[in-house]
């Protein structure tokens, strides 16, 4: 099916970019794409653009949402069909700058032919929430879901996949047996980084896997950040082991109310790079005094932020 195939350039890219890294001298500012972010309307895309400028990132994935990512007294899994209209829309303004992954409702019986309809709209990929508890209505391994897993493993539609190990585990083990060669992003260490054997098990038994080191609101990020601070050699150790499947993502919910513009979007980016890149950093926003983070060497950079998406979203 050829209009799936529109990412096709995109593929050249990283070896061209292979080439030219191989080239002698350090190379430090790599070009990073962020693998997730929410955003609510084509109002807020500049400046999300104006931060992406000064923090070096190049492209970002758009992540379509129902209405309760931008506002947490809208419940239920609503609205989602206006968010994934938006992030398909200022992905067709900004081309060079966006890639759009809707999102479908579990429960609906049209969703595949939506969905297909979204794809043939400029959709790269999907997002999918039914693995956060509260979306989480049916197994994620019930037979209503595979269509939507079969279709994306035959065609190879990369999906970003919300789920809580630590509740779903079993289910998500499941699907992922299931359809081995989908290609699947469990966002936030799949929610597994005070039980990273739990992580461990996951990586290991699902080549398709991957993950991204983004952690969600601001109270998730501290805990996390405080976690990798207290012993950066165990995440390290872990970020190594599968740095061909790890993505860098910011989390960002971008939207218009007070506090959520350009400048925020800079200390959220600059704490998580700060986390990938620096031996101990500042951490003036989020918690008290210093940080310890990763202190990962470029080559490992480079994939986290930049090839191994690349490899996530190869037709
Ligand atoms: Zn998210």
């Amino acid at each position: 099916m050829r209009r799936y195939k529109n990412l096709r350039p995109l593929v050249v890219l990283p070896i061209l970019f292979s080439f030219l890294s191989a080239c002698p001298g350090p190379r430090k500012n790599f070009p990073i794409i962020d693998a997730h972010v929410h955003i609510q309307s084509l109002r807020e895309a500049p400046p999300l653009l104006g931060a992406m400028d000064r923090l070096g990132i190049e492209k970002t994935i758009l992540l379509a949402s129902p209405a309760a990512t931008f506002d947490p007294r809208s419940g239920g899994f609503r609205d989602y069909e206006a968010n994934n209209r938006a992030v398909l829309e200022i992905a067709r303004r900004y081309p060079d700058r966006f890639l759009p992954f809707v999102t479908l409702d579990p429960q609906d019986p049209l969703k595949l032919e939506k969905f297909k309809q979204d794809l043939a709209n400029g959709a790269q990929g999907l997002k999918l929430y039914s693995g956060h508890r509260i979306f989480h209505e049916r197994s994620l391994d019930d037979p209503g879901m595979e269509e939507i897993y079969a279709f994306c493993e035959s065609y190879k539609i990369p999906v970003i996949f919300h789920v809580n190990a630590g509740f779903f585990e079993e289910e998500f083990h499941a699907v992922l047996r299931k359809f081995p060669r989908m290609k699947v992003v469990c966002p936030h260490f799949c929610l597994s980084t005070i039980a990273t054997d739990r992580f461990e098990r996951l990586m290991e038994n699902h080549p398709n896997l991957y993950t991204d080191l983004s952690f969600g609101p601001r109270k998730n990020l501290e805990t996390a950040l405080e976690r990798f601070s207290r012993n950066p050699e165990k995440y390290r150790r872990l970020v190594l082991k599968y740095q061909d499947r790890i993505l860098f993502g910011t989390d960002a919910v971008v939207t218009s109310q007070p506090g959520r513009g350009e400048e925020w979007l800079m200390e959220l980016g600059r704490i998580y790079r700060s986390l990938l890149e620096e031996k101990d950093y500042d951490d003036i926003r989020y918690a008290r005094g210093r940080r310890k983070g990763l202190y990962l060497p470029a080559q490992i950079l480079r994939k986290i932020y930049y090839s191994n998406i690349y490899q996530f979203i190869a037709k």
